[in-house]
């Protein structure tokens, strides 16, 4: 298959999609869920929660099947202050810091990471991280994001990480040209996309974050964005405040969407058609072998998706046109136009909506009776109860699924529930 970019709304003459926005109560885990995968990504990086007891179980129970010798986050729990405390609140935040980087020489890079309870807001964590870098300039940078659940879902914990550290990116000189790849990936995927780049003359590439934080990729005029998670539109826009270019691709989900976010960052480095085709035409091969046998189980079967980690729109695009699912509705927490454009090109027609009502979505969805929901674990429990079949939607953060040799990987998450419900219908 050759791979030509996505049409895009605009360039179809296609009106923009309607979405029904909710306001409402909504159910997903905050942003301190992010740092259970970006402390394995960077490993030179102390991810500090501060926060309260609550903040530390949902940590300990998100990590819970791992076990660390030297774990990479922890929590300082802040008690109830009055504001007269605040200041022996920073005082014993400083003291902490101190015997945390006294303890482990290893850290590179400190997170102070927010929360929500009132006596955390009160708190000045961007301060903080500016007093306490000084300090320890230059064998440790500390930066702060929030992770709060009242700012947050849990993958705009990662967006929210990775825009803190665009500030700290140093400048490329003149305007050399190189592609950053935006998002954190699997180091065995990264590794296959370096091959792809290469075959395809697109480099250098760079990755952010990387998996050292010490050694933040250079940032200026010629960078080209390439985003490998959908859910990181701050940091998109931080970058392009630096002077990078945003490639407009969809995500690297299944066969097509490998090839056409390849396809976009080769169409930067003028690469011809004949080319892309001959590197990408081996991988789509074996991401489309790899798609028979969960097809046959996922074919004309109706998918619901509720919001949760922005990832529904690309996944849903993916069950529709490699595997023959039909979307019922694809709910996601935020829209960004911008960045989901490529992909709402490609995705048929369906519901979308924006946002979250979890009643009004729970009648909807019970009354469309799906073959699959793709929803929070909250919300999984007492679907499977009523007979439906559900997929908890954070296992699609947690395990590798970009690139032509996960494809397979990626529909077995879905195929499985399935096959597990007919099972227990024999
Ligand atoms: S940040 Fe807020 S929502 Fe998240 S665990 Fe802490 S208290 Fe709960």
């Amino acid at each position: 298959m050759s791979v030509a970019p996505a049409p895009t709304a605009a360039a179809c003459g296609t009106p923009p999609r309607a979405v029904l926005r909710e306001r409402g109560q909504h159910e997903v885990f905050c942003g301190l869920t992010g740092i259970v995968w970006l402390h394995r990504k960077i490993q030179d990086a102390f991810f500090l929660v501060v926060g309260s007891r609550t903040c530390a179980h949902l940590l300990q129970s998100a990590a819970g099947v791992m076990i660390f010798a030297e774990p990479r986050f922890a929590t300082a729990i802040i008690g109830e202050r009055d504001l007269a405390g605040l200041a022996d609140c920073n005082a014993e935040l400083d003291r902490v810091v101190t015997r945390l980087l006294e303890r482990r020489p290893d850290i590179r890079m400190l997170f102070l990471v927010g929360s929500c309870p009132s006596e955390v807001i009160k708190l000045d964590l961007s301060r903080a991280a500016q007093r306490l870098s000084a300090r320890f300039m230059p064998a440790v940078r500390v930066l702060n994001y929030s992770g709060s659940g009242i700012e947050t879902t849990f993958t705009q914990g990662e967006d929210a990480c990775l825009a803190s550290l665009v500030p700290e990116m140093p400048a490329e000189p003149g305007t050399a040209r190189s592609l950053l790849v935006v998002g954190a990936l699997a180091e065995v995927v990264e590794d296959q996309f370096l091959r792809h780049f290469a075959a395809l003359g697109v480099g250098p590439v760079r990755f952010l974050p990387g998996r050292r934080a010490a050694e933040l990729p250079a940032i200026g005029p010629g960078t080209q964005v390439l985003l490998a998670q959908p859910f990181l539109g701050d940091t998109a826009r931080a970058l392009v405040g630096r002077g990078a270019t945003l490639l407009p691709a969809p995500f690297p989900l299944g066969a097509e969407g490998t090839s056409r976010w390849l396809g976009a960052a080769a169409a930067a480095w003028g690469c011809s058609a004949e080319k892309l085709a001959a590197v990408t035409g081996p991988g789509e091969a074996r991401a489309r072998a790899a798609l028979v046998a969960p097809r046959a189980r996922l074919e004309g079967r109706s998918v619901f998706f509720f919001p949760d980690s922005q990832l529904e729109i690309p996944l849903a695009r993916f069950l529709a046109r490699e595997l023959g699912m039909r979307p019922i509705e694809v709910g996601t927490p935020y829209l960004n136009r911008a960045i989901m454009e490529p992909e709402l090109a490609l995705l048929p027609e369906t519901v979308l909506s924006e946002g979250q009502h979890v009643d009004r979505q729970l009648d909807r969805c019970r009354e469309a009776r799906p073959d699959l929901t793709v929803c929070g674990l909250g919300l999984a429990n007492p679907l499977e109860a009523e007979g439906l079949a559900t997929k908890w939607s954070i296992e699609l953060v947690f395990t590798p699924i970009q690139g032509y040799d996960q494809a397979g990987d990626l529909a077995g998450l879905f195929a499985r529930p399935l096959a597990r419900r007919a099972r227990l219908e024999v």
